[in-house]
């Protein structure tokens, strides 16, 4: 069999915690590795952002990263692209004239994507097309604040007609589609992300600690809080840091232990001016909550680095406004640590609430401050939580999580 994976804005190999760049860029990085080992032959194409960068590169088994040029070679606002999309799907057609390739599956991530694996059909390709979201339009648009390009929210709407399947990450995710695009249900299934399980295991804390060092003292008398994703308003960053006064104001006075908050991902000096802003704006929320000595951003860190963080931390908080996933939640159980986060999307199946965390309502601080305040009281809870979280996120492995995926790739093939 052979698959051909597009992810036309982002690189599976850019580096994560970006504004634009975290689990998607995971999922298919590791699903087409998955799917690889299991002698799948599979081509990630995705669009060239650097013409230095060599067109093909083998990564994993059987798997190639392909760089196809469809617009200026350089990055490009990702609401740019849509006007590239025929351009992508040319690339790839060429790709695939030259080798004589055949492709048995199309799997699409991310609108844009989408459409070029459409606009192939349209020019006579009769593969069949699996498609993930990741994100919907028409979900990002109902939080408070934010705008949606009306294009995505109409194309999205058309996807969900023509492609062959839609991958949900949730049984949520499914309903949503139902519910906003009227998906046809029968082409819908429900397959969750994985988590890679040889990466994300628990690691002595004292271990971790000393591994990771500042901005936590490497010592039983610190608590460490953490937050690991992207830097974008979506996240709820800015719950997260006024939850903070309330929690120190909460404090019983004889509280033993000095407590901080790493905060990972981002980059003040990026080159993305957007991001750039977005991490200037946190900055200054920070000064202005006075809790300067309780929160550092760290910036990014590569994922091989974060099993640290996750087991030096007592507690991950992932406090977004909308989540269709969520896999960060997954990557801290999976390493024992105990999740507070918001009560939204993926996030309400991935944490157990009372079990492994606690999920509060979206966009309240205080809710945010007493559920971490508990967990910070109560060492026991902490390692009851953190167990059965980390036995809950074994049956995310990705061999699994692959299997199903290729089960939805041979019924596509059988037609
Ligand atoms: N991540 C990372 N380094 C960072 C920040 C994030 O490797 O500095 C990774 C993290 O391990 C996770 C992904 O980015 O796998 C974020 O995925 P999630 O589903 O939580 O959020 P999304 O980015 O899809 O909104």
């Amino acid at each position: 069999m052979r698959v051909a994976m597009f992810s036309l804005h982002t690189c599976p190999f850019a580096t994560l915690g970006g504004k634009n760049t975290g689990g998607m860029n995971v999922y298919v990085r590791e699903l087409s590795r998955e799917l690889g080992r299991r002698g799948i032959a599979v081509d990630v194409y995705t669009r060239s952002q650097n013409c230095h960068i060599p067109a093909v590169r083998w990564f994993g088994q059987n798997v190639r990263l392909i760089h196809v040029q469809a617009g200026p070679e350089n990055g490009l606002d990702k609401n740019d692209l849509w006007q590239y999309t025929a351009a992508f799907a040319d690339g790839v057609r060429r790709v695939a004239q030259e080798e004589g390739l055949h492709y048995d599956v199309l799997h699409s991530h991310y609108w844009l994507s989408a459409l070029a694996a459409l606009e192939l059909r349209q020019n006579g390709w009769s593969t069949p097309i699996a498609h993930m979201f990741h994100t919907l339009a028409a979900l990002k648009q109902e939080v408070e604040g934010f705008q949606e390009d009306p294009r995505r929210l109409r194309v999205e709407a058309e996807i969900v007609q023509q492609v062959d399947a839609i991958v949900a990450a949730t049984p949520l995710d499914r309903q949503h589609m139902l519910d906003y695009y009227r998906a046809p249900a029968e082409r819908i299934v429900v397959i969750p992300p994985g988590v890679n399980l040889d990466l994300f295991r628990p690691i002595p804390k004292q271990e971790a600690r000393l591994h990771v060092g500042a901005p936590c003292e490497p010592c039983e008398e610190t608590h460490m809080l953490l937050y690991v994703g992207r830097m974008d308003p979506m996240k709820g960053v800015d719950d997260l840091l006024r939850a903070l006064p309330y929690l120190v104001q909460d404090l019983p006075d004889d509280w033993p232990c000095h407590i901080c908050m790493a905060l990972v991902g981002g980059d003040s000096d990026s080159s993305d001016e957007s991001l750039r802003q977005e991490m200037d704006r946190l900055q200054d929320l920070k000064h202005e909550l006075g809790i300067q000595d309780f929160a550092t951003f760290l910036g990014r860190r590569e994922q091989d680095e974060l099993p640290y963080y996750y087991s030096a931390a007592d507690v991950c908080i992932v406090p977004s406004h909308y989540e269709s996933f969520g896999l960060v939640a997954l990557e801290s159980l999976a390493c024992g640590t105990p999740v507070v986060a918001s009560r939204v999307g993926g996030l309400t199946y991935i944490v157990e609430d009372g079990l492994s965390g606690f999920l509060v309502p979206r966009g309240n601080p205080p809710a945010l401050a007493q559920r971490i305040g508990q967990l910070l009281a109560d060492c026991g809870l902490r390692r009851h939580m953190g167990g059965h979280g980390q036995e809950m996120a074994q049956q995310y492995g990705w061999p699994s999580i692959a299997e199903r995926v290729l089960e939805l790739y041979e019924e596509l093939i059988e037609g």
